[in-house]
């Protein structure tokens, strides 16, 4: 299945579409990124804190020598921890990612959490766009940041990220920050695009949509995703969900379907109280 791409303001692509790596570690990690690969995902989401940034480089590596592929066909991404914010702790961070993964080059790195507790994400994003310059890193993003931490950057560096990466399903749907990362040009990713173990799969307005195109909820939601000019992330250990949830290319939900999929948003809807002003992951 050849997956559309997305330009970013950078002027590089990513796929429309990704692969969640998170909780994926061990062997069933390495299979469960081989798996995806054979199904299609060419876009790749870890992060150093979810440990398993070793497996996803390996299974990158050997799936793309098993299969004659060239490197650039895959857009591998991982995350700065809030722990490594400061500038040179930020660079040695990115040397060791690189070691892990056993990669030449970071596609897309994106700082994980703005933790403005400890307000340092401007030093960790001044290391990002040196990162950049040197040619180690391509394409540079945050996660999790709000319209505030995206100006402070913004306005400190003078260098737009190409993404933000937040949480993002129907009953959190972010409206306000969509609308922030269209003026300022920057492509949103959808983290737990499903919902997780929250999924909104037996709501009405999503099951009334399955229906109607012959698709899971599952499927509607990531078309959804995809409609709203979001690149969800889904994660899944399962071969099966890992290509059903890649095949939502070929049905288009109505603008009243949309609607009421979008209608399903809360106030708190968040799933475990995420708030990036609070929030501090290290
Ligand atoms: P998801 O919304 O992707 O949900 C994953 C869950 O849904 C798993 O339990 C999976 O089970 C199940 N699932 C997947 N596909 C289907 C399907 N077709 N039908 C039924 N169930 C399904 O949430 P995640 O929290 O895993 O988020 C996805 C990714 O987002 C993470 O892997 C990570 O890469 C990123 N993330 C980033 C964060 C950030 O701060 N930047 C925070 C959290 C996540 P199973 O595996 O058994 O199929």
């Amino acid at each position: 299945m050849t997956i559309p791409t997305r330009t970013l303001n950078d002027g590089n692509e990513i796929p429309a579409i990704g692969f969640g790596t998170y909780p994926l570690k061990g062997d069933e990690g390495y299979q469960a990124v081989r798996s995806a690969l054979d199904h299609g995902y060419r876009l790749l989401d870890s992060a150093v804190n979810y440990q398993n940034e070793a497996e996803v480089g390996r299974a990158a590596r050997d799936w793309l020598e098993d299969n004659g592929v060239d490197r650039d066909e895959l857009t591998i991404q991982t995350k700065l921890p809030g722990r490594h914010h400061d500038y040179h702790l930020a660079i040695a961070s990115v040397e060791e990612s690189l070691e892990r993964l056993g990669l030449q080059r970071i596609d897309v790195l994106l700082i994980h959490w703005p933790n403005p507790i400890t307000n340092k994400y401007r030093d960790a994003w001044r290391a990002l766009v040196d990162l950049r310059a040197s040619g180690v890193v391509r394409t540079i993003g945050v996660s999790n940041f709000t319209a505030q931490h995206l100006a402070d950057i913004v306005e400190s560096s003078g260098e737009t990220p190409a993404i933000n990466q937040i949480e993002l399903h129907p009953y959190f749907i972010q409206e306000q920050m969509r609308a922030e990362h269209h003026q300022r040009g920057i492509l949103t990713q959808s983290w737990s695009p499903l919902g997780k173990a929250n999924a909104p799969f037996a709501e009405r307005p999503v099951g009334d949509a399955a229906k109607a195109h012959d698709v899971t909820p599952a499927q509607v939601i990531l078309r959804w995703q995809v409609q709203l000019g979001n690149v969800p992330l889904p994660k899944s250990g399962t071969p099966e969900r890992q290509a059903e949830n890649l095949d939502v290319f070929s049905f288009e939900l109505s603008e009243a379907e949309m609607s009421a999929i979008s209608g399903l948003t809360r106030e708190d809807g968040r799933l475990f109280g995420g708030d990036p002003n609070t929030h501090e992951e290290m």
